[in-house]
């Protein structure tokens, strides 16, 4: 690998990371050769794809917390640096997902969405940020999705959320570049996780995204390894504010 792309000697700390989308990012990056701290709410799973991650020469820690919880994060960030480390890169990658139409959409799960998706990356990425401005050099990424700039039928808070978290992405960057952080986001289109587990069950909706998609398929979620690797790295230093679409020209099509 080419050491401009190198994470070695990096810790990163990876929300959502027990699997997912988030657990093929926090791999990619141990291959890269960063530490990498590994986040959920589920002890068990997480402490699973901790073992699974050891397993591959991964250097890994498991670290459970709610990211919607202001008092968990601070806790977890505080314990994370005093006893790891700095943190040198973040990615705010938990996320969910709800799905009913808008005038059905239940109040709670509206604000269970927005709280998840959108403050979540405000909370963890202040706690983070704070370090890294003193430091004066951070790396954060935050997951948006095909939905930060469209919307489909039952999905209109999530879509929300994601248009929130993409210039929220652009305001981090605006109010942090000066202090030595990069502040990108990715883009992913349709990758067959849990978060989508009805429309992988769909066969119709399956033949949808056979024909929607240029490239034909769902994305593998090691595909979005490579982005995510790149942003966080030294080869990226001047990107910065930039959403990276990962979505096989899905959004590059009507
Ligand atoms: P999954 O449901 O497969 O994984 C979600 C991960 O987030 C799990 O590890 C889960 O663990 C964790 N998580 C959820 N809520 C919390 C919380 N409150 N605190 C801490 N961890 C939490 O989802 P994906 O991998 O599909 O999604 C990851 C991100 O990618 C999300 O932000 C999603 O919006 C985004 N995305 C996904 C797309 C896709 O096609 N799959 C497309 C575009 C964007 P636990 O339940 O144990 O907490």
């Amino acid at each position: 690998m080419l050491s401009q792309f190198s994470l070695a000697g990096r810790r990163a700390l990876v929300t959502g990371s027990s699997r997912g989308i988030g657990h093929a990012i926090a791999a990619a990056m141990a291959g890269a050769g960063a530490e990498i701290i590994i986040n959920g709410r589920d002890q068990e799973a997480l402490g699973a794809a901790a073992e699974g991650l050891a397993a591959t020469g991964a250097s890994v820690k498991a670290l459970a917390f709610d990211v919607t919880s202001e008092d968990s994060v601070a806790e977890a960030i505080g314990w994370c640096e005093s006893e790891l480390g700095p943190i040198d890169i973040l990615v705010n990658n938990a996320g969910m997902q709800h799905r009913a139409p808008l005038h059905e959409f239940p109040a709670d799960a509206f604000e269970r969405v927005m709280r998840t998706n959108v403050t979540s990356v405000f909370t963890v990425g202040k706690a983070v940020a704070k370090g890294m401005i003193g430091r004066g050099h951070g790396k954060i990424i935050n997951i948006c999705s095909l939905m930060s700039n469209v919307s489909r039928p039952s999905v209109a808070p999530y879509a929300a959320s994601k248009a929130a978290v993409a210039n929220l992405t652009r305001g981090m960057a605006t109010d942090w570049a000066r202090h030595g952080l990069n502040v990108n986001g990715i883009a992913p289109g349709y990758f067959r996780t849990e978060l989508n587990a009805a429309l992988v069950a769909d066969a119709e909706f399956n033949g949808w995204i056979e024909k929607r998609t240029p490239m034909g398929r769902w994305g593998e979620t090691s595909e979005l390894g490579g982005a995510a690797v790149f942003l966080a790295s030294e080869a990226a230093s001047f990107v910065n504010g930039h959403i990276l679409y990962v979505d096989g020209a899905f959004s590059a099509t009507v």
